[in-house]
């Protein structure tokens, strides 16, 4: 075991709480699609989360630009999210790295580069599934123990609950993830990636509701019916009433399969992370529901909720005593396929 390692371990047993020495500095570095992100903690706190998002002024991502964007800017956000912390790579304990699920050549800069690092400052590497980082640095900001999470980003759906070692998937999108979907619609409406916060805008200019197809197949959901659906509705209706329904129905949707599995598995919190997150609307819903059943919702910081590097540092940080042998990439790495030792 590298000695950098051992003294890991041994600051882990015996922290010397007086000195930063006894610190554990993580940089965690992010970037499964649209997003270089890199994040830093220092113990549990993150103390920075520098990013840059890739935004295609027409159609969406394409996998070798995105990589391209993060290669370019790598250099600049590690000095950018180190300038914020007051540190130097040769003081980071540990480097972490989002290993998937995402696309391979976003995938691959991330783990060339934290590699490289690891090697030269002879420091050890984690490799972070980057949906449970979501979940964690929900759960570090909400402060909530054992919530049921709904994780809604651009490529993801899911409902997890933790239960025995294992984060479950309990239920999912059988098709494209939520984001996905807005973006897709957002893009027929002449409305550039990512089409979120647009077409929440927009959404909020309509009471008229749009009868729309309710695609939820016991805990699962599924969008693509929905999409063509809407597809045909651009032209004929307004983008306003058409944001409107898309967003009450699909919000719907994730809200009561989240409360059925609430209620299944006998949980009394909600979190919802992943940048769709950042909708006011889904929070407001997933508040009311938990409201009705006493249960606790919290929000989480907007700054967290999209693809981010804190996310991945903490994780890194949470996961330090793993001892992990593939440290390859793997773009369809799921979540429920990762034992939790650390809760
Ligand atoms: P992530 O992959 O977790 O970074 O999430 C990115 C996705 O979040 C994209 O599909 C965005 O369109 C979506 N998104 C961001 N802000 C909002 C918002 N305010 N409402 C709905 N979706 C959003
Ligand atoms: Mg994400």
């Amino acid at each position: 075991m590298h000695t950098e390692q051992n003294k890991i371990f041994q600051r882990n047993i015996k922290p010397d709480k007086g000195s930063r020495d006894s610190l554990i500095y993580t940089l965690g570095i992010e970037s499964t699609a649209h997003t270089f992100g890199v994040g830093i903690s220092e113990n549990d706190k993150i103390i920075a989360n520098e990013r840059d998002t890739l935004k295609p002024t027409s159609g969406g991502i394409i996998p070798r630009e995105a990589a391209m964007h993060h290669f370019k800017l790598a250099p600049e956000i590690i000095k950018r999210a180190l300038d914020k912390s007051g540190l130097k790579l040769k003081d980071i304990d540990l480097f972490a790295f989002s290993q998937g699920p995402g696309i391979i050549p976003a995938l691959k800069v991330g783990a060339q580069v934290s590699t490289f690092l690891s090697n030269k400052y002879k420091k050890k590497l984690i490799g972070v599934n980057h949906c449970i980082a979501h979940l964690e640095i929900a759960r570090l900001y909400t402060k909530l123990k054992d919530p049921v999470m709904l994780y809604v980003s651009g490529g993801n759906t899911q409902i997890i609950t933790y239960y025995n070692g294992t984060y479950i998937v309990f239920g999912e999108t059988q098709d494209i993830g939520i984001g996905n979907l807005i973006d897709k619609i957002g893009r027929r409406m002449d409305i550039p990636f990512p089409a979120g916060p647009k077409i929440e805008e927009l959404a909020k200019k309509s009471k008229n509701y749009i009868q729309m197809p309710y695609s939820i197949k016991g805990m699962d959901v599924s969008f693509s019916g929905i999409e063509t659906f809407v597809s045909k509705l651009i032209g004929h209706q307004s983008v306003e009433d058409i944001s409107f329904s898309l967003q009450e129905t699909v919000f719907s949707m994730l809200i009561e399969a989240s409360e059925r599995a609430m209620s299944y598995c006998l949980k009394d919190s909600l979190i919802i992370t992943g940048g769709v997150a950042a909708n006011k609307r889904i929070n407001e819903m997933g508040a009311k529901m938990c409201k009705a059943r006493n249960a606790e919702f919290k929000q989480i910081p907007m700054e967290f909720a999209g693809d981010n590097g804190a996310m991945i540092a903490y994780t890194g940080y949470l996961m330090k005593e793993y001892k992990q042998e593939d440290l390859r990439i793997k773009p369809k790495f799921r979540t429920d396929t990762v034992e939790i030792k650390y809760r």
